[in-house]
């Protein structure tokens, strides 16, 4: 049966998030042939509506109102209630990120919905379709099947793969102001952290560091390795704790779960909730000085060795093949 879903994207930086693209294919697979409807909030979101459509979109509803420029629980809430009441769509995709997760199961307990989080797969179509999501700091996956009432999904970032931009798409773009008061929350003005470009969640490869870097400049030759490979730097609980870095690289049940084609982790011993955010990884590379370290037992390929000669003789041979 043809439903309609709607998703919400999300950018960040004035891009949108590759996670909308991802949302948009999940949608379809729930739509089962039905409408796919974009919304988009926030300063700029009608110039990346057309990138919506091109990867599925059928419509996309903008809202730029000064209220919706930054996240904040209460106007989002606010606009995406009176979205899906005006729609009477039969589902929602979001993305399983900060701000997904933050909204998600206050709008769920709004709209009266179940509420399936952390979506990795989706298995069938329509209502037949099986949603898939880890548990137990992703050591088993459970399937759920939703039959009837409103479909409300989050979906992890670079699991489900987005559908093929399509430039010959088209579709409409509704400009939409909605009611928006009793902002309990403004924000006056955002401050970086200076961690580095590459958003960690959405990153197709992953330089982690751990306690054994041993200090700040530790992180130095993971850096150099990361600059070579394009990749996001990451980091264990230890480092952040020890003041290594910043906290916005934590990896783990605590930090940020991510799903990158290559996580190589060096000097992290491999502690479950260190796990629980990287496991689902494509290809895990372990550099250990201790052959015993449990980050061995999850690792596709594991190095034995000290991570300033190792991750210096990376660097020298990945230049030699990327140049
Ligand atoms: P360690 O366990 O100290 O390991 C350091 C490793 O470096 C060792 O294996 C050592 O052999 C190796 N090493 C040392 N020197 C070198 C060298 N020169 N070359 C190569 N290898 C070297 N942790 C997380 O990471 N993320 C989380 O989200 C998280 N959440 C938590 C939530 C809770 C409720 C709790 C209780 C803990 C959480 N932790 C989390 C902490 C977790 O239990 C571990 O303490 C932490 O992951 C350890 O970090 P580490 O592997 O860097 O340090």
């Amino acid at each position: 049966m043809a439903r309609k879903i709607l998703v919400l994207g999300e950018t960040k930086e004035n891009e949108l998030r590759n996670v909308s693209f991802e949302a948009i294919a999940a949608a379809h697979k729930a739509a089962e042939g039905g409408e796919v409807v974009g919304v988009l909030f926030g300063e700029g979101a009608a110039s990346h509506a057309e990138a919506m459509i091109q990867h599925g979109a059928d419509r996309v509803i903008v809202s730029e109102m000064d209220e919706l420029k930054q996240y904040t629980t209460d106007a989002y809430m606010q606009a995406m209630e009176q979205v899906c009441e005006e729609e009477q769509a039969e589902g929602l995709v979001i993305g399983h990120t900060s701000s997904g997760k933050d909204l998600a199961p206050r709008l769920s307990r709004k709209l009266s919905s179940g509420l399936i989080t952390d979506c990795v797969e989706i298995e069938g179509e329509g209502t037949n379709a099986q949603y898939i999501r880890p548990v137990y700091s992703g050591k088993a996956f459970e399937k759920i099947k939703m039959e009837d009432g409103f479909l409300f999904i989050t979906i992890r970032p670079n699991n489900i793969p987005a559908l093929e931009a399509d430039s010959s798409r088209s579709g409409n773009i509704d400009t939409k102001t909605f009611t928006i008061s009793n902002l309990r929350t403004i924000i006056k003005e955002v401050v970086k952290k200076s961690t580095g470009g590459i958003d960690l969640a959405e990153a197709n490869i992953i330089v982690a560091g751990g306690r054994g870097v041993k200090s700040a400049e530790g992180f130095k030759p993971l850096e150099e390795l990361a600059g070579v490979l394009g990749a996001a730097i990451g980091a264990s609980r230890g480092a952040c704790d020890a003041d290594y870095c910043d906290y916005a690289l934590q990896i783990g049940q605590t930090g940020k779960v991510v799903t990158p084609d290559l996580y190589i982790a060096a000097g992290i011993s491999g502690a479950i909730q260190h796990l629980a955010g990287m496991s689902n990884s494509k290809v895990i590379v372990a550099i250990n000085k201790d052959p015993e370290a449990p980050i061995f037992e999850v690792a596709d390929y594991g190095i034995v060795g000290d991570l300033f000669d190792v991750i210096p003789a990376l660097t020298e041979e990945f230049k030699k093949v990327t140049a």
